[in-house]
């Protein structure tokens, strides 16, 4: 059975012609879906009650189940969500002055073996599919129709557990059903793709005709020092990443953003800082420093607020646009991957 959530209008068009439908029942289903949240085939009374039983037999709307939810004291909503299957994956609701943002995990753990990361330590189980990804913004917006004051995901990052462009297609549906005027209608400027750098699918993301973002999880200014922290920069090194950046922004027309994670004493140094400088010159990018999220599985301590702003000002002085990525949620297992992890240890006792 497919779930219809996963469901990219023009497929779902060219499958209702195959159908013998007209391409109009696509939009017809997507107002079913996004609008009037139906979540039966029953309701959709404005179809007939034989092309109901067709598609009855072909899909099915189901959204993933709340197997942990864990609310900070900024509000902050951190879910362990359970799929078909039984996977769980995580899922993120932080609330900015701007709007509602999700963070969503893209893969069931993840190949990329950064050597800071918890979502990295129990490997790649899966991709997800694109209902499953779409499923995790509704199961959100569902929390925020609870809280009844009108709210609704307004941006989604996919910066969760996973790689996104390790799983390219699923994460593209994903991006136009949510983006759809008739699917979720979040605006392609609110959705932002987070990369470790496969140079090929960058430069791909740029063609793809969509006015959505761009991070790069860069976190070291060389090769060496990034070899060291990130697997995925033996296969491609920053080179690669960078001239793939370089056609991206050709091509795309939109600028990157660097993230760049502070781990004390060993990429926040001023060497690193000039160096980060010098790297991503012939590129538009700004950086995103992002304070390390300490776990107890690592021994990476994060940079104290003096060398975060020290970092950031000689950044700032020679010209490069930085800001301080915003914590939410340090009063619970925010940090990527950590619900989980801990999800499957309780579970391993
Ligand atoms: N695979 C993608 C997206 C998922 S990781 C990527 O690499 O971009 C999302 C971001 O969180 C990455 O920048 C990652 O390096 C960062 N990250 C991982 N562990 C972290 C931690 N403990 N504290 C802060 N950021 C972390």
């Amino acid at each position: 059975m497919v779930n219809l959530y996963g469901m990219e209008l023009s497929k779902l068009q060219s499958l209702m012609v195959e159908l013998g439908q007209k391409p109009f029942r696509a939009i017809q289903l997507y107002t079913w879906l996004y609008e009037k949240k139906a979540t039966s085939f029953d309701e959709m009374t404005d179809i007939s009650l034989s092309f109901r039983e067709v598609l009855k037999e072909k899909f099915e709307i189901s959204i993933p189940k709340i197997s942990v939810k864990q609310v900070s004291s900024d509000g902050t909503i951190k879910l362990l969500l359970e799929l078909e299957d039984g996977s769980k994956v995580e899922t993120v609701l932080m609330r900015y002055n701007y709007g509602n943002a999700v963070c969503v995990s893209s893969q069931v753990g993840c190949n990329m073996g950064c050597s800071f990361c918890s979502s990295g330590m129990l490997g790649k189980q899966r991709s997800l599919l694109p209902h499953e990804l779409v499923g995790q913004i509704l199961v959100v917006n569902n929390l925020l129709k609870e809280e009844g004051k009108g709210e609704r995901v307004t941006h989604v990052v996919v910066m969760g557990t996973g790689e996104p462009f390790d799983n390219y297609d699923n994460v593209m549906d994903f991006i136009r059903i949510i983006n759809a005027q008739k699917g979720l209608a979040i605006g392609a400027r609110h959705i932002t793709v987070s990369t470790c750098g496969l140079p090929d699918k960058i430069i791909q993301y740029g063609s793809e005709g969509l006015q959505t973002n761009l991070a790069i999880s860069l976190h070291a200014p060389n090769n060496k020092l990034r070899s060291a922290l990130m697997k995925i920069n033996k296969a491609h090194p920053l080179e690669e990443v960078i001239d793939a950046i370089k056609k991206y922004e050709k091509k795309a027309g939109r600028r990157v953003t660097y993230e760049y994670l502070l781990l004390e004493g060993i990429n926040d140094t001023k060497e690193c800082a000039i160096e980060l400088i010098n790297l991503i010159k012939g590129t538009c990018g700004y950086v995103n420093l992002i304070p390390y999220n300490e776990t107890n599985k690592f021994d990476y301590k994060r940079s104290s607020g003096n060398r975060v702003h020290a970092f950031l000002d000689i950044l700032m002085k020679n010209g490069v646009k930085a800001t301080i990525r915003k914590e939410f949620g340090s009063d619970i297992d925010a940090a990527c991957g950590q619900l989980r992890a801990k999800a499957k240890e309780n579970e391993e006792i």
